[in-house]
């Protein structure tokens, strides 16, 4: 088919996800062709430095032979095995084995899934099934983070609380409840201290209108993503983790962004000695290779509903869970994390792309900088000392968006005009030389 062909066709049949259907019918897509590196191509044959790493999920670059191989191999030798009936295969086990060995310790069995909307979805699925067997039936209500992004799902979206995702689907559900966002640049706490205190006050204020009897659990990420990259304090995670125990309701880690060597190490948690009682994680996980998640979770909740079975069987699964060949490229992804060096380069360079983003907060547009690892985003203000945006009708977004793909540059530029950066663990120097000069240009010119 010809470029036009498939830009008609497109406009025709193919519906986007998370994007407004009559302007995406107006712009038409942008169809990409192939990738290699840092770098993707679109069908017009440019080349773009992909600083989002396709959507915070190609944390090891485009192109890996080694993962190429190692679906090509599974793919001949088992390309397909259900997880029903007992069945497994050897890639599946190994994968969840090694996730066990690597997560935090108090979590234990891993539950494969499609992707991060279904492995939240899972997980609410398996703390209502856990209250109900452990003869706690009443504790059905849920607490997220304002700005929270927790997946598409039915369920999930409720608990995701940006407004996008709720208007017009009758949410959130009536047992889902919001606390603020730990978000620093925006908040009156004086320092960071205060912030923390303020996060754990809310909490508890929350369980406590809500009765602690009556609770189920408290999710968050541990850096907040399409909720605009909300980088909390460090000791925050720590600090909401010893809350959700204090306060006797399970504590839920949305690794989906941050897992995977995003922040530094493999999982976010580890910065902070946090042990979740479930953690759900995606992306990363196969590189955005094939699709896959899991929710992993502790001894005590898998013995919780092991135990209060009775014989019946679990009512949770998914055709494709534990699918052997995402499992294999999650093995051979697993392998470049470690041993092909690649949590060690993202870990080298993290300071490079800190001082890229600090530098730009001597651009008049840039209001804040803030990152931890290789995730990072820039705050756009009309006005540095009153923090104050721009008017929607400006589209500074889509403006940026526009004249960053003129500099060939991707990165996600959200509604509130706050710019998010993930490029992958396996960058050079030279391409974050590169992204910041793309960048630069890239503010000048919608100045
Ligand atoms: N949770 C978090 C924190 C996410 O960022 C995302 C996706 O961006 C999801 C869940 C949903 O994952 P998926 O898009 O794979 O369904």
């Amino acid at each position: 088919m010809s470029i036009s062909s498939l830009v008609e066709a497109d406009r025709k049949h193919l519906i986007h996800p998370v994007v407004n259907y009559r302007a995406h019918e107006a712009r038409g897509v942008t169809i990409l062709d192939s990738a290699r590196g840092s770098f993707v191509r679109d069908a017009e044959g440019n080349e773009l430095l992909d600083a989002f790493s396709g959507l915070w999920c190609v944390n090891v670059g485009y192109g890996q032979q080694s993962v190429i191989d190692a679906a090509t191999e599974q793919m001949k030798k088992l390309p397909y095995a259900t997880g029903y009936f007992h069945f497994g295969s050897e890639p599946a086990i190994e994968l969840a084995a090694q996730l066990v060995e690597r997560s935090p310790a108090s979590l234990q069995h891993v539950y494969f899934t499609l992707g991060g909307s279904d492995a939240v979805d899972s997980a609410v699925r398996f703390i209502t099934h856990y209250f109900n067997a452990t003869g706690r039936p009443q504790k059905k209500q849920f607490i997220s983070l304002e700005r929270g992004y927790h997946g598409s799902s039915s369920v999930g979206s409720g608990l995701t609380a940006l407004p996008a995702f709720h208007r017009h689907f009758d949410l959130p559900l009536p047992n889902q409840h919001y606390i603020a966002s730990p978000y620093a640049y925006r908040s009156d706490c004086a320092d960071d201290a205060a912030l923390i205190a303020a996060s754990v006050s809310a909490l508890q204020a929350k369980v406590a209108e809500l009765g602690a009897d009556n609770v189920a659990a408290f999710f968050c990420e541990p850096i907040q993503g399409s909720g605009g990259v909300i980088v909390p304090p460090a000791g925050w995670l720590k600090a909401m983790r010893e809350a959700c125990r204090r306060l006797g309701i399970l504590f839920v880690v949305d690794e989906v962004i941050t897992g995977f060597g995003r922040t530094g190490p493999l999982f976010a948690c580890e910065a902070e000695n946090v042990d979740p009682d479930l953690m759900t994680v995606a992306k990363g996980l196969t590189a955005g290779y094939a699709p896959m998640g899991a929710v992993l979770m502790s001894d005590e909740i898998y013995r919780g509903i092991a135990d209060a079975s009775g014989g019946a069987a679990v009512g949770h699964g998914y055709t494709y869970s534990a699918h052997p060949v995402s499992a294999a490229i999650g093995l051979e992804v697993m392998r470049l994390y470690h041993e092909g060096g690649l949590l060690a380069n993202g870990q080298a360079l993290a300071p490079r792309f800190a001082q890229g983003l600090d530098a730009l907060l001597e651009h008049p547009l840039v209001g804040d900088s803030r990152h931890r690892g290789l995730l990072g985003a820039l705050e756009l203000v009309s006005d540095k000392d009153s923090k104050a945006g721009f008017d929607a009708a400006l589209k500074l977004p889509d403006r940026i968006a526009a004249a960053a793909y003129r500099n060939r540059l991707i990165f996600r530029a959200f509604g509130d005009n706050i710019l998010g950066f993930a490029p992958a663990l396996s960058y050079t120097a030279g391409e974050f030389d590169m992204l910041f000069e793309r960048l630069r240009r890239t503010l000048d010119e919608v100045l």
